[in-house]
């Protein structure tokens, strides 16, 4: 197999989230010249956290299990780094209005001091520019050009293209560019994500810190300050499910933060006295049945990666971005 020049090869990536920062990482190391495009004010992507004067709460991923070797390497790098950690929460489940105990199968870890450290840590040694939503791709002469809606044109061009980045938002790029890839974005159905933060001067007596709530609108409570190294004011995270979200995707935020707090409240975590905050995922979850890991053209050097290509959830990203980058590496 040949392999191409690391230092002569310019690859673009676009969505610094855990894939784009993996894949950005694999390809850095040997010396490729690349360049991710990320359109929040920071890296992380799904794997998130809000930051407040008083609290921070993680609002997206709330935890993250490793079960690949590679990944089991690579989260014992961010343990030993000091950005990730064991999380052992009192666990429980709600289901057929009963509380269980959820006995844990596997580790659970999560980013310290935020879900979004390792994110961070992987970002230190990478060249990222932010504030950039790309919004057109253009295939030409053998080179890839880029335009944002923050910059215009990018004036860069790239030999490799890596599009990092939930796969409706990949699909509606690549227009006309690839029917093979569209279709392959197309089959990905991601659903929506509700999310509350509720923050507490004294926080609800309730049994458990975190709880997967089963047959309701909710799906999921955690209490932020239950996970290693965090400070702050007592605050509560609690996701409403992906079908329901879905549905009521375009529910104006106030009344879905009282839908989803009238729940709550059934279900026993009664967070009247809290201060509120809402964020609505639009792509939160979802992958295609298939999953392929990653995907490919070698005649255009445009790859895909992330999440919905290998599984869903932070260790399918972090591969997928990894795998497409030595896929790309061993042309
Ligand atoms: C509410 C919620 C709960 C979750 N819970 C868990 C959990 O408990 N455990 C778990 O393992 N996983 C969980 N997940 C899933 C996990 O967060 C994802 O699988 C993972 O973070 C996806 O990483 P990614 O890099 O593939 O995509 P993303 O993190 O979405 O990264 C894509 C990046 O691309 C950027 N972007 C998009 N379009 C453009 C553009 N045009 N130009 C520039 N930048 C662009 C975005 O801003 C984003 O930063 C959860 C997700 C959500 C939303």
């Amino acid at each position: 197999m040949s392999q191409l020049e690391p230092k002569d090869t310019t690859v673009a990536v676009i969505g610094a989230g855990i894939a784009g920062l993996s894949c950005a990482a694999q390809l850095t190391a040997p010396g490729f010249e690349v360049q991710l495009f990320e359109k929040s004010r920071g890296v992380s992507g799904r794997m998130s956290t809000r930051n407040t004067d008083d609290w921070s709460a993680d609002h997206g991923a709330q935890y993250f299990t490793a079960r690949d070797p590679l990944f089991i390497e690579e989260v014992s790098r961010w343990i030993d780094s000091d950005v990730a950690a064991l999380w052992n929460p009192r666990l429980k489940v709600f289901k057929a209005n009963q509380w269980q105990d959820s006995i844990p199968s596997e580790n659970r870890y999560v980013g310290t001091p935020g879900m979004n450290s390792p994110g961070k840590y992987l970002a230190k040694n990478l060249s990222i520019e932010l504030n950039q939503t790309i919004d057109q791709i253009n295939r030409q002469n053998g080179k890839w050009l880029l335009r944002s809606i923050e910059s215009g044109d990018i004036e860069m061009q790239f030999d490799w293209l890596v599009l990092a980045i939930p796969a409706p938002q990949a699909l509606a790029l690549m227009q006309s560019i690839d029917p093979k890839l569209e279709k392959i974005a197309a089959n990905a159905n991601m659903l929506a994500c509700w999310t509350v933060m509720a923050s507490f001067t004294q926080g609800p007596k309730v049994p458990f810190d975190a709880a997967f709530i089963n047959d309701e609108m909710i799906s999921w409570v955690s209490r932020n300050n239950s996970k290693p190294k965090r400070s702050g004011q007592e605050i509560w995270t609690i996701h409403a499910n992906p079908k329901w979200s879905q549905e009521w995707v375009e529910l104006d935020k106030e009344k879905a933060a009282k839908l989803i707090l009238d729940c709550a409240k059934r279900v026993g975590l009664d967070c009247d006295k809290a201060k509120i905050a809402i964020h609505r995922w639009r792509y939160a979850s979802g992958h295609i049945t298939q999953a392929s890991g990653f995907s490919l053209n070698k005649d255009l050097q445009l790859g895909l990666c992330g999440d919905w290509l290998n599984g869903g959830r932070v260790e399918g990203a972090w591969l997928s971005g990894r795998k497409l980058a030595s896929q790309i590496q061993n042309i």
